[in-house]
C-alpha cells in the first residue's frame, strides 16, 4: 500500500514479546515491535539500561490514531499494568497515579466522591501518560486550558538521569517537554494531576443547530461565557455552508435519576469498505442533522453520552474495514476563517467525507508544552476511510491549504504529515530535541524529523 515501508524487526530483546501493534486508525499496518510489559515502575530502569539508542517508546491504550504511538521495528513499553493510583487528597482533589492508569478508572473511583476529570478527551479509554505525552484537549478548551495545565508533578525515568522530579520548581523545562512530549522525553512513572469538583455525574446540555461557519462562531463566542463545554459536529458533504449541530453544557446538580452506566455493543470485525460508500454517509449526516436539529430542548442527559458518544459502541474503528482510516485534525487562526470553508469545500468535492466532523473554537490560554497543538484558533477533526492514493492525495491538498493559512496538524492523529508540514506546523521543535532520551524514538518522530537533520 502507499505510503507505507516494510520495516524489518531488530533483535529480540529478552523478555520483550515480537507483536503486530495498530493504533486506533489501524493504519500504518506494517508496524511490528517488541513489546515489554512491565507490571512495576521499578522494572523500568532496566528495560531502559539494556534498550540500545533510539530503540524504545512507551505505549499506552493506543487511541493515538496514527503512527505517534508506533515504533516499527523496534520495541515498545507497554504502560497499561502500571495503573496504581497511589494518593488522593480529599481536600484539594490532587491524585498521584501510575501513568497506565486510565482517565475511565479515574473517573469510576473518583466520580462518586464528587471529583472529575479538569479536562477530558472523546474517549475515557486513554491513559494519563498519554494524555500528558499528546498534552490532549476537550470540549472545555476555551476555559480549562488543555490536559497538561493541570499535572503538577510527574516523576519521570531517563535512561541517563534515573527517575527525575518534575515540577515547577525542579526541572521545570523537562516538565513542559514531556507534556506534548510524544513520549520521546522518557517513561512517566506517576503524575499528581488535580482533580476538579462537580455536582454529579449529570450534565445539562442544549443542542443549537445552524447553517454556517460564521453562525457557528457567533454561536461559540456567545456559549464560551456561559457553558464549561461547546463543541460542534459538522455535516462535511455540506461544503462552504457548513451545516452543523452545536452542543453545549455544564455540570449539574442531582437530577432525581440513578445514574447508570450504559454498556453499548462491540463490533466484532472489520465490517466490508463497501458499505462505507459517500451514499451511506451522506444519507447518514443528513439524518443526523435533522434528527439533532428537531431537539431543541435543554435536557440532563449522563456525563458519559455527553462526552463519551462514540465509546458506546466497541471497536468502532472496526467500521471503516480492513485497510484501516486516517483522521485529518488541524487548527486554523481565527483570523483566517475562510481556510476551514476551502477544507469543507475540497472535501465535499471529492465524496470522501465521513459521519464524524468535529469543530472546537479553542480558547487562549498559552500552551502547556513546548509542543503543544491546542493553540488559539479553529479546530476541525474529520474521518476518511483508507482507500489508498486518493485518500492520500486529498489530504495533501487540506496540508495546502492549512499551511497557507498558517495553522498546524495534531500529530496525535496522524500517520502521514511529511516534513514540511510538521516544520509549519512546530517551528521550534528544534528547542524540544535536546530534552529526548537518546534511547526514544518512535515511527511519527523518524518521518518528520530525519530528513530534516
Ligand atoms: C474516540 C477518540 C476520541 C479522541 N478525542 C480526542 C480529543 O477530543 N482530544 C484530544 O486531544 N485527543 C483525542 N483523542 C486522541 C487521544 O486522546 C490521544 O491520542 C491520547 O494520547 C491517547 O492516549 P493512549 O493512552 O491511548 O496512549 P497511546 O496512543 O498509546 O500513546 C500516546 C503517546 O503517549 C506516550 N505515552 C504513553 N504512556 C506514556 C508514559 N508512561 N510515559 C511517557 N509517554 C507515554 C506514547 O509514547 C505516545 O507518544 C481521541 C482518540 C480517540 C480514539
Amino acid at each position: 500500500m502507499s505510503g507505507q515501508t516494510a520495516t524489518a524487526l531488530r533483535k529480540r530483546p529478552a523478555a520483550a514479546t515480537a507483536a503486530q501493534v495498530l493504533s486506533w486508525g489501524r493504519y500504518p499496518k506494517t508496524a511490528h515491535a517488541y513489546v515489554h510489559k512491565p507490571a512495576w515502575n521499578d522494572q523500568v530502569p532496566e528495560i531502559l539500561k539494556t534498550a540500545a539508542i533510539g530503540s524504545l517508546l512507551p505505549h499506552g491504550l493506543g487511541r493515538s490514531y496514527g503512527d505517534s504511538c508506533l515504533n516499527a521495528g523496534r520495541e515498545l513499553i507497554d504502560c497499561r499494568r502500571l495503573n496504581r493510583i497511589l494518593g488522593f487528597d480529599e481536600s484539594s482533589g490532587m491524585v498521584r497515579c501510575e501513568a497506565g492508569v486510565s482517565l475511565s478508572d479515574i473517573i469510576d473511583v473518583f466520580l462518586p466522591k464528587g471529583w472529575f476529570l479538569p479536562v477530558t478527551p472523546g474517549t475515557r479509554f486513554v491513559t494519563i501518560g498519554g494524555a500528558i505525552a499528546n498534552d490532549v484537549h476537550g470540549k472545555n478548551h476555551h476555559c480549562a486550558g488543555s490536559f497538561g495545565a493541570h499535572v503538577h508533578q510527574i516523576a519521570l525515568y531517563r535512561s541517563n538521569d534515573g527517575l527525575a522530579l518534575c515540577n515547577e520548581r525542579q526541572n521545570s523545562a523537562m516538565l513542559r517537554a514531556t507534556i506534548g512530549g510524544l513520549g520521546l522525553t522518557g517513561v512517566i512513572a506517576w503524575a499528581d494531576i488535580q482533580l476538579k469538583r462537580v455536582a454529579g455525574p449529570w450534565i445539562n446540555a442544549e443542542i443549537v443547530p445552524f447553517e454556517s461557519l460564521e453562525s457557528f462562531l457567533d454561536l461559540s463566542r456567545e456559549s464560551n461565557d456561559r457553558f464549561e463545554y461547546t463543541v460542534a459536529w459538522v455535516d462535511c458533504f455540506a461544503g462552504k455552508n457548513a451545516r452543523g449541530i452545536f452542543f453545549r453544557g455544564n455540570h449539574a446538580a442531582e437530577c432525581g435519576k440513578a445514574f447508570q452506566r450504559k454498556h453499548g455493543p462491540e463490533l466484532p470485525f472489520a465490517l466490508p469498505a463497501w458499505m462505507l460508500n459517500r451514499y451511506a454517509v451522506k444519507a447518514f449526516n443528513t439524518a443526523y442533522y435533522r434528527i439533532h436539529a428537531a431537539k431543541k430542548d435543554p435536557a440532563v442527559v449522563p456525563y458519559d453520552s455527553f462526552f463519551y458518544p462514540l465509546d458506546s459502541v466497541g471497536g468502532w474503528n472496526l467500521l471503516y474495514g480492513k485497510q484501516g482510516f486516517l483522521q485529518y485534525q488541524c487548527v486554523i487562526p481565527e483570523t483566517n476563517i475562510e481556510a476551514i470553508e476551502q477544507l469543507l469545500d475540497l472535501i465535499a468535492r471529492s465524496g470522501m467525507g465521513s459521519f464524524l466532523g468535529v469543530l472546537k473554537q479553542f480558547g487562549s490560554a498559552p500552551p502547556a508544552g513546548m509542543l503543544s497543538f491546542s493553540r488559539p484558533g479553529i479546530t476541525i477533526a474529520l474521518d476518511f476511510a483508507m482507500r489508498g492514493e486518493r485518500t492520500l492525495k486529498l489530504m495533501q491538498s487540506l496540508d495546502d491549504v492549512v499551511r497557507q493559512s498558517g495553522g498546524a496538524l495534531y500529530p496525535a492523529k496522524d500517520s502521514r504529515m511529511s516534513p514540511a508540514m510538521f516544520e509549519a506546523s512546530f517551528p521550534r521543535w528544534r528547542e524540544f530535541v535536546p530534552y529526548i532520551d537518546p534511547k526514544m524514538s518512535s515511527s511519527f518522530w523518524r518521518r518528520v524529523t530525519e530528513s530534516q537533520g
